[in-house]
């Protein structure tokens, strides 16, 4: 008998389960919804292949939610756009307010677009190390990066061979040798172009052909402009939800045998809330990775110039990672080469046109899981979709403050070996802005009230729900989360598979 399951959110982990879920069986029909705008043909893709700046800056404008228009680039303050680094904000908007009591998390954000943040996204991926490992998933976890990366076309080989990427390695691999670090080229997901430039992934790599309209279309349907406003349940199971066709407001039933919620970090957890499933873990367990970072004006002559009349360095292809390890340096960091200062300087600055060009460099450091730090949900107070409110209780505790000061260490150290940090850097970035928000839905081994679902990210005691996004990982780790959502995705939509097909 065929089955049918409806997908909430077009991100790359609600991808993985459409792709997946069609691969792996004969007869499962599915319907995807997003609340945002199709922005390129194919669907998903990453709005950095738009060329044209003007249909790039517009695609970005078009993710950033209704409030956009008088919020200019989502009220987001200049200053903490740094395009091309960790810490990039356009294509996003604001989500969440700070609960009383709390500074909240100032910079949390969201992308509202087919693909969602994986339009936008700067591609880094690397892999968990260590204690970021989700340890109750053992052996299993490297397969299913192994299948992630393939998913989202990983490249071990982003540098372009620009002498700049390569002289930038040389350098902070000399001064981080005696420490026994890995200092390496950032894999990143695109692939390498024949020109010698990179086609950077978006969600469409993942979609696969689904990235084309009218793909599958005897059983594959994308529904933008839609929103869920609600699941509905039968009997103490998830039979479907109630959608809201956001240009005229109709709302209309889908039912479904399973109903995968792909809404991300923040909003996902309040899905959950408005539709009554509420149990002691959701929203709580909040983290993201508190961040140190900095620009650096490079001394002459230790990088190669931009050779006069040579193609435009991409940032996102000159990154150097130092990975985290355990003992020595329980950080991941980052520093991507420009030419030109990613960020505004004042005229006056001895820094402005730097020759030697900037590096950016950035530490994440782990924030450890607590059960205060939470989303908050307000139905009294509803967004402007009328779903309930969120606001954040998140503090920075002394433990991770301790962290951020060794990772400054770090950092002044690859600074100093590389130029001059340039006016008011480094600074630790307000919470919120490394836009990788985790363990508000975290998978846990058992019911034990501190997880919301299990290791197949089935909703404990919810039949037919299943969740998947960053805020399903439940460690505290300093690595871009994606592919480790991805590859939490592959697992969870093959056991569905089995599940709707035995
Ligand atoms: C600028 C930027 C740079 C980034 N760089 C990196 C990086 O280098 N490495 C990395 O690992 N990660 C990075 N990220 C984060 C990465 O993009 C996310 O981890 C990833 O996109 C999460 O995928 P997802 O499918 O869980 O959710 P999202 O991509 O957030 O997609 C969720 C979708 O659900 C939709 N939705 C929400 N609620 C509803 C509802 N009720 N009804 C219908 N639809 C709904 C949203 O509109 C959205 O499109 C970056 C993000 C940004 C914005």
């Amino acid at each position: 008998m065929s089955s049918r399951v409806l997908i909430i959110g077009s991100g790359p982990t609600g991808a993985t389960y459409a792709r997946r879920l069609l691969d792996r069986t004969d007869d499962v029909s599915m319907l995807m919804v997003e609340a945002g705008p199709a922005l390129t043909d194919p669907l998903g893709m990453n709005v950095r292949n738009i060329t044209d700046p003007a249909a790039r800056a517009e695609a970005k404008k078009a993710s950033q939610g209704p409030a956009s228009d008088q919020a200019g680039i989502a009220g987001i303050p200049t200053g903490t756009a740094v395009e091309g680094t960790v810490t990039a904000r356009q294509g996003t908007h604001l989500v969440g307010r700070a609960a009383d009591g709390s500074h909240g998390m100032p910079a949390a954000a969201a992308a509202t677009c087919v693909g969602g943040q994986g339009a936008h996204w700067t591609c880094a991926t690397p892999r968990p190390v260590g204690s970021e490992r989700i340890d109750f998933l053992g052996d299993e976890l490297d397969p299913l990066l192994d299948e992630a990366e393939q998913l989202l076309h990983t490249t071990h080989e982003a540098f372009s061979g620009a002498p700049q990427a390569i002289a930038l390695l040389d350098v902070v691999d000399k001064e981080f040798a005696g420490d026994g670090l890995l200092v390496q080229p950032l894999p990143v997901a695109g692939d390498p172009q024949p020109d010698g430039s990179m086609r950077w992934s978006g969600t469409d790599v993942v979609l696969g052909d689904l990235a084309h309209r009218g793909a599958r279309a005897d059983r594959f349907e994308l529904r933008t402009g839609t929103l869920a406003v609600r699941l509905v349940l039968e009997n103490g199971a998830v039979v479907g939800a109630v959608l809201r066709d956001l240009s005229t407001g109709t709302e209309s039933e889908e039912r479904a045998d399973a109903v995968v919620v792909a809404a991300d970090a923040l909003r996902t957890p309040a899905l959950l809330w408005a539709s009554g499933i509420r149990p002691d873990a959701l929203g709580r367990y909040l983290t993201e990775h508190p961040l140190i970072f900095g620009v650096v004006a490079v001394r002459e002559g230790l990088l190669p110039p931009v050779a006069p009349g040579a193609a435009p360095v991409d940032p996102v292809r000159v990154v150097v990672g130092v990975r985290f390890d355990e003992e020595r340096h329980p950080f991941h960091a980052q520093m991507l080469y420009s030419p030109v200062c990613p960020v505004p300087l004042p005229p006056d600055s001895p820094f402005a046109d730097n020759s030697a060009g900037y590096v950016g460099m950035g530490w994440g450091v782990r924030k450890w899981p607590r059960a205060e730090d939470r989303l908050l949900f307000e139905d009294d107070v509803p967004d402007a979709n009328g779903l309930p409110g969120i606001r954040i209780s998140y503090e920075v505790t002394q433990r991770e403050q301790g962290q951020l000061e060794q990772a400054r260490a770090f950092q002044a150290r690859a600074a100093a070996a590389l130029g001059t940090f340039i006016d008011g850097m480094p600074v630790v970035m307000p919470p919120g802005s490394s836009l990788h928000y985790m363990g508000t839905v975290r998978m846990g081994p058992d019911d034990d009230g501190t997880s919301v679902c299990d290791s197949f990210s089935q909703v404990w005691g919810v039949p037919g729900l299943v969740l998947a996004g960053n805020g399903l990982i439940p460690t505290a780790n300093s690595c871009n989360p994606t592919l480790t959502s991805v590859a939490l995705a592959v697992r969870g939509a093959d056991a569905l598979a089995d599940r709707l097909t035995t």
